[in-house]
């Protein structure tokens, strides 16, 4: 299938959304969103500064698409790909019907008192206020407060816009004050970066114009494949789709990447995400195969191993040919230490020559030891399930050690494996209920992320 083919059928499969076929899109990156300002709703009754449209959380429609993107289509950018998204919708803004008409900033040395005097109302009106609303009293320099009046010039409602996405709003019904929070969804457009890496990851994906964030999320990803500093070559190549966000036409940043490859050594690894049900993120294969594995290939960071797992190593302090079943890590004392999968902690407590202990059961008859620590968490008690990541305790030198350091056993149906090169299990993929999507979903992104590729490609041959 060639990849026009298929954004065709996805242009026919969201009729709604502006979607432009691969030819369009070479340029851009370098083309700059120039986005009509939204109309500004006068202030009639004003004293204080009023410099934001006021048309912000009043949303037409709460249960069409539309809603969960403020920005009305003709907006979005034409050399943008937009295509559908498949995230749910979190936060529908609800219709508040209230049209704010005086806006402030708050400054230095402001009162909420004093804020609201100069929206010519009362001190009543701030008590009230104040009690149901706890954040009132808490307004920070810069922050934009607006309010609502009803026809008599009486107090409506007050809005406290504490970021860009997040506003309260205390509304007065009846003699009651009720507080709301709206949070806006804000509108997505899809971005294309790729780069060839001569230095590193990082250098090499800021001179792609990735900010700091993005490169982060993009080393994650791929994080449990390629170590980016070992395993990195001149001439490896990235690229990925992402997010950047927008509120009234305004770029408000970048959000998650919705697609991405690293071709390491020949090697080519490409992720997709998939957002789930309640609003979490993961990465699959375009299989749908889970991108981070079931464990992590070290339970320490920024550690060096200072003793391979060797089965006839004359061990350091007892002098004698012992066999070492575990890597040990040397670390500075009080280093947290992780652990490496999700389980159950079988043991925690001294053991002989390791001194303190834990011991995690894992599914599939994995289990992982940790030894010479210095101090337990204080969750880590037998018993307790704990997380892949979890810190669980901190290096030391209980029991027989030489120095400060980690010893690590993994064991596979209580046989030892070197946790160094042990074939670590990958995590679940993709959930059944989700695969049908996802895989459809994949496949438009990858040729999305192909077509640009080649766009790109072209226009530089030009
Ligand atoms: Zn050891």
């Amino acid at each position: 299938m060639t990849s026009k083919k298929n954004l065709t059928s996805i242009a026919k499969h969201y009729p709604k959304k502006h979607f432009v076929a691969a030819s369009a899109v070479a340029s851009f990156l370098l083309t700059l969103a120039i986005l009509p300002t939204s109309e500004k709703v006068s202030a009639s009754r004003t004293q204080v500064d009023l410099t934001l449209p006021m048309s912000d959380i009043t949303q037409d429609d709460e249960t069409t698409h539309e809603s969960i993107h403020p920005i009305d289509s003709d907006r979005v950018i034409s050399s943008t790909v937009e295509a559908a998204p498949t995230v749910p919708a979190k936060n529908i803004p609800k219709k508040s019907g209230i049209e704010f008409t005086k806006q402030y900033t708050v400054k230095n040395g402001d009162t909420l008192a004093l804020i609201f005097q100069k929206a010519d109302l009362s001190s009543r009106d701030v008590y009230h206020v104040a009690k149901v609303y706890d954040d009132a009293t808490r307004l920070h320099p810069g922050e934009q407060v607006s309010f609502a009046y009803n026809a008599d010039g009486s107090f409506k409602a007050f809005k406290h816009q504490k970021t860009k996405l997040v506003s309260n709003i205390i509304k007065k019904v009846s003699d009651d004050y009720q507080v709301e929070e709206v949070v806006r969804e804000p509108s997505i457009e899809y971005r294309f970066a790729q780069g060839t890496i001569h230095s590193s990851l990082f250098l090499d994906a800021k001179e792609a114009g990735l900010d700091q964030t993005s490169i982060m999320n993009f080393a994650n990803i791929f994080g449990w494949d390629i170590d980016f500093v070992q395993d990195l070559r001149q001439g490896d190549n990235f690229s990925l789709m992402y997010e950047e966000l927008f509120l009234d036409g305004e770029s408000i940043g970048t959000g998650d990447i919705v697609a991405a490859e690293f071709v390491n050594q020949g090697t080519k690894f490409q992720a997709i995400r998939h957002v789930d049900e309640f609003g979490r993120t993961h990465y699959y294969t375009p299989e749908g195969k889970s991108m981070r594995k079931a464990f992590l290939r070290s339970p320490i960071d920024f550690a060096r191993i200072s003793s391979h797992f060797n089965l006839s190593r004359k061990h350091p302090v007892l002098n004698k040919i012992r066999a070492h079943k575990g890597t040990d890590y040397a670390a500075g004392r009080g280093t947290p230490i992780r652990t490496a999968g999700d389980g159950k902690v079988v043991f925690a407590g001294w053991k002989g020559g390791f001194g303190r202990c834990v011991i995690v059961q894992h599914g599939q008859g994995i289990q992982t030891l940790y030894a010479h620590m210095s101090k337990f968490n204080k969750k880590t008690k037998k018993g307790a399930r704990v997380s892949q990541g979890q810190v669980i305790g901190y290096v030391g030198s209980s029991g027989l050690a030489s120095g400060p350091h980690l010893h690590y056993e993994f064991r596979v149906n209580g046989v030892h494996k070197n946790p160094v090169k042990v074939k670590l299990p990958e995590a679940r993929p993709i959930e059944k209920k989700y695969r049908k999507e996802f895989l459809a979903d994949a496949n438009k992104w990858l040729a999305i992320l192909e077509s640009n590729q080649r766009s790109v490609l072209v226009a530089s041959v030009d």
